[in-house]
């Protein structure tokens, strides 16, 4: 089989392409992600990926193409759903269409060991593109071997990113710096009756804030998102179901309820931060 592996960057890629070794299948890196913004990320990103496919002896393809522009026209308008309707759809087109070209007769890619990507989306859309092309798609739930290639990148010392890509996601991880930074312009703690969806990460909660008394208290109504979730689940349990679900959920829910503040932006509640036990 020649396989050609979109290749997102060099730490996803060492279970991955330890895995297919194992199976005896050597594939070759395929580097097409102009969702990485913005330039010295992508380069530091695209450098250790050069570095270590030479260190590790394996061939890969370079297609260099920053795209902050392109990207940002293509996803503002619905950045919520960014990732689903062209971040992956534009990298694993491209893999699939340089494979067919150049004599490759099936595709993967290294996404499918994160758990903090849509697995399932990714999944159907590469299946849907490989047929496309007349390609075999070459599937491998890669998360089991997450945290052991996480770990040996480290050990060999490879650089770690700190968000997925773009910049929307880079923002998203430094959010809660954001939110300090603006604090000191907060003081107006006005609980409004209003449900609010937020983009929490652990879990993605449904929250309504009410007053009690003296004290602020938070009803939560939770609707978790199963992607979401599933992901923080099956790093501890590796597998899901219903049940350890609802478990996880209620212990979270039970340990965090009282450790709660609300930040507000004006009226509109913007963050829910935990505190600390010691404080
Ligand atoms: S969060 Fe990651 S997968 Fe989603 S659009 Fe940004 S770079 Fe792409």
């Amino acid at each position: 089989m020649k396989l050609l592996m979109h290749t997102c960057c060099a730490p996803c890629s060492v279970y991955c392409i330890d895995k297919l070794r194992e199976e005896g299948i050597e594939p070759t890196l395929y580097w097409y992600n102009p969702n990485i913004h913005p330039y010295m990320e992508y380069k530091a990103r695209r450098d250790t990926l050069k570095q270590y496919s030479e260190m590790i002896n394996i061939k890969a393809i370079f297609e260099e193409e920053y795209g902050l522009k392109e990207f940002c026209k293509n996803v503002i308008n619905d950045l919520e759903n960014r990732c689903s309707n062209y971040c992956y759809r534009v990298r694993l087109e491209q893999t699939a269409k340089y494979a067919k070209e150049n004599g490759y007769d099936a595709i993967t890619t290294t996404l499918f060991v994160s758990p903090y990507q849509k697995h399932d989306v990714i999944k159907e859309m590469l299946k849907e593109i490989a047929e496309k092309y007349e390609l075999e798609f070459v599937y491998r739930d890669f998360r089991e071997g997450f945290r052991q290639g996480q770990n040996k990148a480290r050990e060999l010392g490879l650089y770690m990113q700190k968000y997925c890509g773009c910049v929307f996601s880079e923002e998203n991880s430094n959010y809660d710096h954001i939110i300090s930074d603006k604090k000191s312009q907060i003081h107006e703690n006005k609980i409004t009756e209003q449900k609010i969806r937020l983009n929490w990460e652990v879990p993605n909660l449904e929250l309504r804030p009410y007053k009690n008394g003296n004290k602020e208290q938070i009803e939560f109504i939770y609707d978790l998102k199963k992607e979401v979730y599933q992901k923080y689940v099956e790093e501890i349990y590796g597998e899901w179901n219903e049940e350890i679900q609802k478990k996880l959920f209620d212990k979270f829910m039970k340990e965090n309820s009282k450790n709660i503040e609300l930040i507000y932006i004006k009226d509109e509640l913007v963050r829910i931060l935990q505190w600390k036990r010691n404080r």
